[in-house]
């Protein structure tokens, strides 16, 4: 049976209106060139076959033959690539929403917050994005119902993060409510007389916080360093001896150590303590904000970063989410009523929706002055950081760290879409963004046998695109479908309502 793409769509969706689903027919995707990151030398037009779910055969040549029973779906030209990998999301947070209505919606605001977590995977599928890795999720509830959504990216996540007590973030969460929200914390004994009773030093151990993550079927550990900023600067940090822990840990348990480090002594500290993962770019030099290049004593860091093949997610747009607030055209970008739902876009666009404007800005700087503020401190040195590590080839990881604070400057989907063309302003290659959203993220979060290339064996998470992602970023804003374990969904039918 040979049909177009469109009927294949109204095929599928009559099927799904009817009680029990028959048996899923093999799926022929035929007529694409096919991407995988491990095959980029010989880019060839082919055919990949589905069967229940994962990839059975991946044909390098046009005369191949579909089997007999197959749905037979034309690619008409276009390109094959693996799902997504966005290895740094929050899917509990809802971006631009303040924190107490995020955790505890009011009357008014309760259905528009329901519609944005109906509509939260197809965002991240609508950009293609098949598998996710949620660092630090305030109610796990929040990924229990992801899972359960009718389609949806696999998830994955970190567990329960392992802040030191009242160190960043639980310090953002009020004193009587941190401990409940933060309940793996480190115990630092520096600390304790501002530790409930309640919590018991032996329970706060770095291998009891990292074993109640592997018992919670965590893939990875979050810990962070991170003396803060704003009115909350001078906060307690993970000491050597906690990190050496966590590290030992995490290495016995086979979970995968990650460090939220954005400066440069955090991000010194890190390498230090032979992390797995850097969890964020550095913008933030210290003493050395003001230097117009690359320092050499950061260079010597990053060095160190490319040699020891640390895994480094440069998350730009945590500065590019925070600028759009200063950017008038932001929330006129037409990709954003496709991710969010038409009540949140218009609170968003309401005087209440702009209230974390003020949080960047109490003085109302005008918007031309706060853009360059970023473009020339921030943007910069995080580019610049990024761009040295693109010329070594370090182990970049995508992730976006989606939302990276309470701003509607990233929003699920789009804010990858927007990380890869900052990636790709900072000096990463089309090819290495590629890796770093496929093959890379599968290696360093043991996924590989699963996902991350077009391969035999591999989940059928895939991804049809119109151009190639090896001749522009825009490739990944060309998306025709989605396949996720072998279910096809037009990009259109993922768009929000
Ligand atoms: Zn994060």
């Amino acid at each position: 049976m040979k049909v177009s793409l469109i009927a294949f769509f109204l095929l599928g969706s009559a099927f799904t209106l009817g009680a029990p689903k028959p048996a899923p027919r093999p799926i022929w995707i035929t007529d694409v060139t096919i991407v995988s990151p491990e095959n980029l030398a010989h880019l060839v037009r082919g055919s990949v076959l589905i069967e229940n779910g994962r990839i059975a055969r991946v044909e390098r040549k046009a005369s191949a033959k579909a089997p007999a029973d197959a749905t037979v779906v034309s690619g008409e030209g276009g390109f094959l690539i693996p799902g997504l990998i966005d290895s740094h999301v929050h899917l509990a947070s809802v971006p631009g929403v303040p924190f107490e209505m995020n955790l505890n919606p009011d009357a008014v605001h309760a259905g528009m917050i329901a519609d944005y977590y109906r509509q939260l995977p197809r965002s991240y599928l609508y950009f293609g994005y098949t598998t996710l890795i949620d660092l630090a999720a305030l109610k796990p509830e929040i990924l229990e119902n992801f899972r359960r959504a009718p389609v949806h990216p696999d998830l994955y996540d970190c567990g329960p993060s392992l802040p030191v007590a009242n160190g960043y973030p639980m310090s953002f969460a009020p004193p009587a409510v941190r401990f409940q929200l933060f309940p793996n914390f480190l115990y630092d004994p520096a600390q304790s007389a501002s530790i409930p009773a309640e919590y018991k030093p032996r329970d706060h151990t770095p291998a009891a916080a990292v074993a109640a993550d592997k018992r919670a079927g965590a893939i990875c550990v979050k810990t962070y360093f991170e003396r803060g900023f704003g009115k909350d600067r001078n906060l307690p940090v993970i000491t050597p001896a906690l990190a050496a822990g966590v590290r030992k840990a995490a290495t016995q348990d086979g979970l995968v150590m990650m460090m939220h480090a954005n400066s440069f002594e955090a991000q010194q500290f890190a390498v230090d303590a032979d992390v797995d993962v850097i969890a964020h770019g550095m913008w933030n030099w210290g003493a050395l904000d003001r230097q117009p290049e690359l320092p050499p004593e950061i260079k010597t860091l990053l060095d160190r970063i490319v040699k020891k093949r640390i895994g480094y997610q440069p998350t730009i747009q945590v500065m590019g989410g925070l600028r759009a607030y200063f950017d008038p055209e932001y929330l006129k970008m037409p990709a954003i009523p496709r991710v969010i739902p038409a009540a949140l876009l218009a609170w968003y666009n309401s005087p209440q929706g702009k209230w974390f404007r003020k949080e960047i800005d109490e003085d109302n700087t005008p918007d031309e002055e706060m853009r360059q503020g970023f473009d020339r401190g921030p943007i910069r040195r995080v580019d610049q950081v990024a761009g040295y590590l693109a010329a070594k080839n370090a182990n970049f990881l995508f992730g976006t760290d989606t939302p990276s604070a309470p701003t509607y400057g990233n929003l699920p989907g789009l804010n990858g879409y927007l990380e890869m063309q900052q990636l790709h302003a900072a000096g990463l290659s089309l090819e290495q963004i590629f890796k770093a959203a496929t093959i890379n993220n599968a290696r360093e979060f043991k996924l590989e046998s699963q996902v991350g290339t077009i391969q035999p064996g591999k989940i059928a998470n895939l991804v049809l695109l119109r151009k190639s992602p090896l001749a522009s970023v825009d490739a990944y804003d060309s998306i025709v479908a989605v396949w996720v374990h072998g279910e096809q969904m037009s990009r259109e039918s993922l768009t929000a309502k």
